[in-house]
């Protein structure tokens, strides 16, 4: 539980949160075209968002602290002149002195104007900044995405796209990116690819989109992926896309959870249904663990898919026994001089003529910390259900992620140091079984081109290396 800028509570259910992107060309209305797309990816980050415009030879941007809805009016999208934009919605962990952190990030160099905006997370972003702050670089966030535009500002190559190439091969991590020119839109995403982004087109537009929901919402067709260290620049002369790649092997490791969590079921993800997956992983659950029950319960959404996988494998009927109260956004304010704590009870409620007398299979996603699905097995059992059996449809989460998600430390995942068994007992289910990572893998087709490490613990990049020199670097600061 942390604090917003206006000291209201906020509870969110799940500490996995990342970043969206959106972009689009040749658009008489481009800022509400990505003021659209930007809604569509809402889910992936509701602390921040904002969008870059370019006219002529300038950039305007606008940007706040809030959901997409809640930053732009009328007014602000107006301020948005020209047919060419990119957008961000942003997850941090603060209020307001972070809105200086809100991307796109807007800098002005020797090369014109330049706007970044970043899903992601680069894992010698430190070193970088000491070296560049050592060399005179005067920083205006504490993003690690604005070390990227120092080094193309500061390169000496002749060209920027050279210069963004330099850029790149200096960064190590995970980066699906937008960089915006008043002429020209580079959409680019790391050798391993951990976050996603696709192309796609809308009569003469093109549109670039860390999910295809958001291509979906504006009628615009998928095209392709931007591929694992692949650099594709739009430019307005040309209004063609030209492909060129990152000199370093690609060494695809997508990110697993998109498919278990964070993506939109609706989504096309690395290729895959989201919808599809889901089920898949659901299915498989049912017949890596068979229960003797009478109804299987999604928790809300996050259990949805995945339940109404496990009830067609089972053969047992899918029920909401639980109802989601959808306006519960993270700012929720619980009565201040309340002896009560709402806690799980303002997002969830049961459904006691669904669930009374009868044997339960409760399925979820993942288990973070343990304390909401312990409260939400002992609302299911007040309501009236005779045994709880919790399902979930992925690994057990043992270690946190580098890439890109604002994950737990390794201590508060419950995972992380306790058998299933003791979660178990912790949750007071009647039984407890977690997804296999083999069942996960064959669900999303894996053919070695996934990342795994939050529940294997086999990162794709060397980590352990990188934040042990970070944090010889804070200690020397
Ligand atoms: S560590 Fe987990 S959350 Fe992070 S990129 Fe890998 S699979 Fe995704």
């Amino acid at each position: 539980m942390s604090s917003n800028r206006k000291g209201i509570t906020v509870t969110p259910d799940k500490f996995w949160d990342h970043c969206g992107i959106f972009g689009i060309t040749n658009q008489p209305e481009a800022a509400r075209n990505v003021y659209l797309g930007l809604y569509a990816l809402q889910h992936r980050g509701q602390e921040s968002a904002g969008i870059v415009t370019s006219s002529g030879s300038r950039l305007h941007v606008e940007k706040g602290m809030g959901h997409v809805v809640d930053v732009f009016d009328e007014r602000r999208l107006e301020r948005l002149a020209g047919p060419h934009a990119t957008g961000h919605v942003r997850y941090s962990t603060s209020g307001a002195s972070f809105l200086l952190n809100a991307q796109p990030i807007l800098i002005d160099s020797w090369r014109g104007p330049i706007a970044i905006s970043h899903n992601g997370n680069l894992l010698n972003a430190a070193q970088l900044r000491y070296r560049l702050e050592h060399e005179g670089a005067i920083f205006q966030t504490t993003s690690d995405t604005e070390v990227i535009l120092h080094l193309i500002a500061r390169s000496r190559k002749e060209t920027l796209e050279e210069a963004l190439m330099e850029a790149l091969l200096a960064v190590k991590g995970a980066y699906s990116l937008l960089i915006q020119t008043p002429t020209r839109i580079f959409a680019i995403r790391d050798p391993c690819g951990f976050r996603p982004l696709t192309i796609g087109r809308l009569a003469g537009s093109w549109v670039f989109s860390s999910e295809t929901c958001a291509l979906d919402l504006l009628g615009a067709a998928f095209v392709r992926d931007v591929e694992c260290g692949e650099v594709v620049k739009w430019d307005a002369q040309t209004d063609q896309l030209e492909s060129t790649f990152i000199p370093q092997t690609p060494k695809p490791a997508q990110c697993i959870f998109e498919q278990v969590y964070f993506s939109r079921p609706d989504s096309v993800v690395f290729g895959k249904g989201v919808n599809g997956s889901r089920q898949a992983m659901g299915r498989i659950l049912a017949e890596e663990s068979p229960v003797e029950a009478d109804i299987v319960v999604p928790v809300p959404d996050s259990g949805v898919t995945a339940a109404i996988g496990f009830a067609d494998g089972s053969g047992i009927p899918f029920k909401f026994g639980l109802i989601r109260n959808h306006y519960v956004g993270r700012t929720f304010i619980e009565p201040k001089q309340s002896i009560r704590h709402f806690g799980v009870k303002i997002k969830l409620n049961p459904v006691a003529e669904i669930l009374t007398g009868r044997r339960v299979v409760l399925i979820d996603d993942s288990i973070v910390r343990g304390t909401t699905s312990k409260k939400i097995v002992e609302m299911v059992r007040a309501a009236g259900a005779r045994e709880v059996h919790v399902r979930i449809s992925s690994p057990p989460t043992v270690s946190p992620c580098y890439f890109g998600i604002d994950t737990p430390t390794r201590s508060e995942l419950i995972a992380s140091n306790h058998s299933v068994e003791e979660i178990r007992e912790f949750l007071s289910a009647d039984s407890l079984y977690f997804l296999s990572l083999e069942g996960l893998k064959r669900a999303v087709g894996d053919r070695g081109n996934f990342c795994t490490a939050c529940f294997s613990e086999d990162y794709p990049l060397p980590v352990e290396t990188d934040l042990n020199q970070l944090d010889l670097f804070r200690k020397e600061t």
